[in-house]
């Protein structure tokens, strides 16, 4: 999924301008993807829809090129389709709220069920029982019980020889007596789907009426894990799915194809093999996962939030035009202060590393204050027309601001540097026209 995408990204990325044949090839490789991922081809169309209305009908942004444009509408959209953001957890009326963890095997129940007891506790101060209620290989129950012991927390099990639904009865009553707020039943699992174990866990839901049923699904199956979480949802109408094994290198389609199948949100994430590796599912990350690009998209929304963009405008029109100024080189430091450190961001831009001279604008906070200092000292004059400093005007202004001349050479120089800097940056950003990221 993300190969083709990527490619089409690539080449609309560094465009200056994007014409509606753009907006058409970008969104029929998008929609090529979606449709190869086994997303519903009416969940794609109307993504696609959107994405055309927003890409050619909008106001471009003064800060993004139209190509960074698009690319953003597409990621919003890739989001809106996996769903808002969404780990809550039903609380029952009366305790203990119970949920149910269903899944083929090896999918991840055994080890979820124990990461969410973690985080019930940890996030949000719970009391939960552990129940062992796969029954058929008891390694499995030794699992849970192995867990259990980790998190210090009692694991309920009546061996395999008592029915699924029976234990998770039992559970459910010794959890009221001893004041358990949750009580999460870890169900068996098959190779595949099938009617001997659907009807066991409907069996158990029926019974036990679940708060929440929470599908399992391993990233890494691919499209096979919307096949599964269809079924699941069929015969067993699943509250939430939690994706696991997203720390491998899963592309995450299968993310965008479940909500569209199910409609249930994807609530957590598995990230690993420890008990504290499960997360909040992100559709926003996941969305960049499937760009491909996370580490250009977070530098446009960064450039989005802490710059203003009519200004940044300006400010390199003058910086092209050398009427750039020491003022104006405050000002923007002020901005890039926001931003966080220079050195990372000019590390998402692409190719930003191989630039020469990098290194000269790896300033740090204590520096920034200096050069802060040593600005202010000068005169109004000197900051326009940096020129004029000579000998004893740098003398003047070290004194003044605390700092050597050594530094106020150093500063003068940077600032040149800078110049140059800014005016390679915005070519590569923007080709030979057009408009690209500022500071
Ligand atoms: P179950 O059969 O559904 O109960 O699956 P298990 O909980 O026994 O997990 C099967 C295997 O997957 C175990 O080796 C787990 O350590 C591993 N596993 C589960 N979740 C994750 C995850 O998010 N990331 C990784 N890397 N491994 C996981
Ligand atoms: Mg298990």
């Amino acid at each position: 999924l993300a190969d083709r995408l990527q490619n089409t990204i690539q080449r609309i990325k560094g465009k200056g301008k994007v014409t509606e044949q753009d907006v058409k090839e970008m969104t029929r490789e998008v929609r090529l993807a979606l449709l190869e991922a086994d997303v519903n081809f009416k969940v794609v169309k109307q993504f696609i829809n959107k994405i055309k209305e927003r890409a050619v009908g909008q106001e471009i942004m003064e800060s993004l090129t139209p190509g960074q444009q698009v690319i953003k509408v597409v990621k919003e959209e890739l989001t809106n389709l996996m769903g808002g953001e969404q780990s809550k957890i039903a609380v029952a009326d009366r305790p203990p709220t119970v949920i149910m963890m269903v899944g083929l095997q090896g999918a991840g129940k055994t080890t979820t069920t124990g990461k969410l007891a973690n985080l019930l506790r940890k996030k949000q101060n719970r009391n939960p029982l552990l129940v062992a209620a796969d029954i058929y290989r008891p390694a499995a129950i030794n699992q849970l019980q192995t867990l259990g012991k980790q998190l210090n927390m009692p694991v309920f099990s009546l061996g395999t020889e008592v029915s699924p639904v029976e234990i998770a009865n039992q559970a459910i009553e010794q959890a009221k007596a001893e004041h358990h707020d949750y009580v999460i039943i870890d169900t068996a699992g098959r190779l595949h789907v099938d009617s001997d174990l659907m009807e066991e866990l409907t069996q158990i839901k029926e019974n036990v009426k679940p708060d929440e049923i929470f599908l399992v699904v391993d990233a890494m199956t691919g499209q096979d894990a919307v096949n599964v979480a269809e079924s699941f949802n069929e015969q067993l109408d699943i509250t939430g799915v939690v994706l696991t094994k997203l720390d491998g290198d899963t592309r995450g389609g299968a993310a965008l194809s479940i909500k569209a199948v199910t409609d249930t949100p994807i609530k957590f994430a598995g990230m690993g093999e420890k008990l504290t590796d499960l997360e909040a599912f992100h559709p926003e990350r996941m969305a960049s996962r499937i760009l491909g690009m996370g580490d250009v998209l977070s530098l446009i929304e960064k450039a989005q939030e802490n710059v203003d963009e009519k200004r940044a405008k300006e400010l390199e029109e003058k910086m092209r035009s050398a009427s750039f100024t020491f003022d104006d080189f405050l000002e923007q430091m002020g901005q890039v202060r926001n931003m966080g450190p220079l050195e990372d961001l000019l590390g998402m831009l692409p190719g930003a590393n191989k630039m020469k001279g990098m290194k000269n604008l790896q300033i740090d906070e204590k520096q920034l204050s200096h050069v802060e200092a040593i600005i202010q000292s000068m005169t109004k004059k000197e900051r326009v027309d940096p020129s004029i400093i000579n000998a004893s005007r740098k003398k003047r202004i070290a004194q003044g601001s605390g700092r050597n001349v050594a530094e106020v050479n150093r500063l003068l120089k940077q600032f040149n540097e800078m110049k140059k800097m800014m005016k390679q940056m915005t070519n590569m950003q923007k080709g030979k026209k057009g408009k690209g990221f500022k500071f």
